[in-house]
């Protein structure tokens, strides 16, 4: 009898991890040294592989560390980080073409004791993407039959002179968000600027939105992780929804500033980091000490802002995971205007039929390492980290992006 009660409670234990998996989230925050290391740099060229093919690593957001001919038809590439210990988000992007019309298997595959994660995204101008045809594309069944993660992932191509471009995810690159953020700057209301330099010296840079007079302000952060362009989509979704011109934003900007940061990590993301900035370190964990310059000057431009009357309400930092989750402080903390976070999610929830959105707030002792916590404690802004899944359909990404933005815009405007 006992052995059957615990067989039931195994079971059961089982089946709630496994419906908890749905969106458990990262393991709580662990203190990590962040000083800086030093990171391997790829050998960026065009490859000639053989067989008349070419792939090239030779561009802005790159990864492939290595590739050969390994069959007639069979072409291998292996993917490895900037350094290690390092998540696992193992992103790759690559160029490849052939002098003459053939069918391949690109082979995609890791360091030892990497999975793959990234579904194939293809193009043929690195500017619109594709996921890659699905009967094209085959996974390491041999391991998921054995609960593992896939080792690598192959793709059947067809080849001829004309590029093909790979990657992890779609590419938006430094260049890109500066293109981004120089047409948005057109408007009158939104001015450009760089708030200083990342570690290899590239700006960092930065929009302000709506009333330049207004001591009330918010704050929103991307791409502390380079490959995280989903959080980065649902960032530009919200910011270019508050930068829309109905009464709700124009009162909403006349009401508030709001500051964007689009890309922290700039050397990271041009050059293909799975996670770290140039200082090898995950700036995401450099809150506390800030011993990276991309910290640092955040940190120091918000300390700027407060230092001239300027009152932080809120701070959103947009990233990617597997599923869409909403990392809050702990409830019964108050910022300076209490509950706010918690009233936009539900107001989400509320927005989408069958939508409940995962929250998990941090514990009230957490490590004050990542940029939420440190904002919420050294400025008093409701924080929250929003987290969007790798695979979220582009068009939800940016529906939710945008209903975040106008629940938070009345919600903050109904707090006055
Ligand atoms: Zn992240």
């Amino acid at each position: 009898m006992k052995i059957q009660l615990l067989l039931i409670g195994i079971v059961l234990f089982v089946g709630c991890q496994q419906k908890n998996k749905q969106w458990e989230g990262q393991a709580p925050l662990e203190k990590v040294n962040t000083r800086t290391r030093p990171i391997q740099y790829q050998f960026k060229k065009t490859y000639k592989v053989g067989n008349d093919i070419y792939v090239s690593n030779n561009f802005d957001g790159a990864r492939m560390n290595g590739v050969a001919l390994t069959g007639e038809n069979e072409v291998t590439v292996v993917i490895t980080p900037e350094n290690t210990p390092i998540n696992e988000s193992p992103w790759y992007a690559f160029k490849i073409w052939s002098e003459t019309v053939k069918q391949i298997q690109l082979k995609i595959t890791y360091n030892e004791g990497v999975g793959h994660r990234y579904y194939p995204k293809i193009s043929t101008d690195g500017k619109s993407w594709n996921d890659v045809d699905s009967t094209m594309y085959l996974s390491d069944t041999a391991s998921v039959a054995k609960n593992e993660s896939p080792k690598f992932c192959c793709v059947n191509l067809s080849l001829g002179p004309d590029t093909l471009w790979l990657a992890a995810q779609e590419l938006i690159v430094s260049k890109d968000i500066d293109q981004w953020t120089s047409n948005l700057a057109e408007k009158t209301f939104i001015t450009k600027t760089a708030i200083g330099q990342s570690t290899e010296g590239r700006p960092i840079p930065a929009l302000a939105i709506g009333n330049p007079r207004s001591k009330k302000r918010i704050m929103v952060l991307s791409r502390q992780h380079p490959p995280e362009v989903t959080g980065w989509l649902a960032m530009k979704a919200f910011v270019e929804r508050i930068s829309e011109d109905d009464e709700l934003c124009k009162k909403y900007r006349d009401e508030y500033l709001i500051y964007v940061v689009p890309c922290a990590n700039p050397d990271g993301v041009d050059n293909g980091h799975w996670r770290h900035g140039a200082g090898g370190v995950d700036l995401n964990r450099d809150w506390e000490d800030f011993n990276q310059p991309e910290t640092q000057t955040i940190r120091k431009f918000m300390q700027n802002k407060v230092a001239e009357g300027g009152k932080f309400y809120f701070f959103i930092d947009f990233h990617s995971t597997y599923h869409d989750i909403y990392y809050t402080i702990a409830p019964e903390l108050n910022g300076n205007m209490p509950g706010l976070v918690p009233k936009v999610i539900t107001a989400m929830g509320n927005d989408i039929p069958d939508y409940h959105p995962n929250v998990k707030p941090n514990s009230v002792d957490v490590e004050r390492i990542n940029s939420t916590v440190s904002v919420f404690y050294e400025f008093g802004a409701e924080a929250v980290t929003y987290e969007v899944g790798d695979n979220t359909p582009r068009d939800v990404i940016k529906l939710k992006g945008e209903l975040t933005a106008k629940n938070l815009m009345k919600i903050m405007l109904a707090e006055e």
